[in-house]
């Protein structure tokens, strides 16, 4: 099997979503893709810490309600996969909202992604007060990577590790790269233990540097490579139409050159393998 896929994306359904998931699809099936997964945003840890802003707070029962709707129309013509995006937070009430979740709507898959150390996501960091990054870069990137660890042990069912090195896109550091060389114990620990469970590791094409096309960084997949990981997912992290699939040859090229030879697409417990 070979052929374009996307399994990270953000319709309307996600408070940040700039067009609706109908739209979504449709771009998907003009763009050819053989898979397209769509993982609305779930951030049950800023729910429960803030109380806040409802409209953070995604509205399952509709997403999945429309996203399996979608799934059946576009049978044939597209292979539509409804997933979802759990952002892992310490908080014990989180995470059984999180298991309820998975029991409730059995996404086809689930991304786990950190985003956030103390209630705040790493983006705000680089627009607001800063206050997380005016900490030394050796601190706030071991309380990051310390994070991602924990969030291998959650309970419920997950396929992929979302943008790991998310944090570097928004640090202000005049180095942002967090280096295997410097980080070479937590790195290690942390792929050994997503090869030792059989996980996904998401290569994430939305990058804000101009020199480093991928979240993680080349440097990074490539010491995944050497440990023995072969399965990685390909993530736009689409948030609106254009950027579907964003950068995939560029990507794939670069995977191929490191040894990669095949995506995993998850589905139901299901790793399918499409060749590069
Ligand atoms: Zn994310
Ligand atoms: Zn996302």
């Amino acid at each position: 099997m070979k052929g374009l896929l996307d399994v990270h994306t953000h319709s309307t359904h996600s408070s940040d979503g700039h067009a609706p998931l109908s739209e979504m699809v449709e771009t998907a099936r003009e763009k050819g893709l053989l898979f397209y997964g769509v993982s609305e945003h779930f951030e049950y840890g800023v729910y429960v810490h803030t109380g806040e802003i409802r409209e953070r707070k995604i509205d399952a029962e509709r997403y999945f309600h429309d996203a399996r709707h979608l799934q059946d129309d576009y049978a044939g013509a597209l292979n539509v996969l409804v997933g979802a995006e759990f952002s892992f937070d310490y908080d014990k009430t989180a995470l059984k909202m999180y298991a309820q979740a998975y029991e409730k709507y059995r996404p086809d898959y689930v991304i786990n992604s950190v985003h956030c150390i103390d209630d705040e996501d790493y983006y705000m960091f680089s627009t607001q007060a800063q206050s997380k990054f005016k900490q030394p870069k050796n601190v706030v990137y071991k309380q990051y990577l310390d994070c991602v660890r924990a969030s291998l042990d959650v309970e419920y069912p997950y396929d992929i590790i979302g943008h790991f090195g998310y944090m570097t896109r928004y640090a202000p550091y005049p180095d942002r790269e967090m280096r295997v060389s410097e980080f070479q114990t937590e790195i290690d620990g942390i792929f050994k233990e997503i090869i030792r469970r059989g996980k996904i590791l998401e290569v994430n094409s939305k990058s804000k540097d101009p020199v480093e096309i991928t979240v993680p960084s080349r440097e990074m997949l490539e010491r995944y490579f050497e440990l023995g990981g072969r399965k990685v997912s390909f993530a736009s992290d689409a948030h609106d139409t254009q950027s579907i699939c964003s950068r995939f040859a560029e990507v794939t090229a670069l995977l191929k050159e490191i040894g990669f030879t095949y995506y995993t697409v998850p589905c139901r417990g299901e790793h399918i393998k499409v060749e590069m």
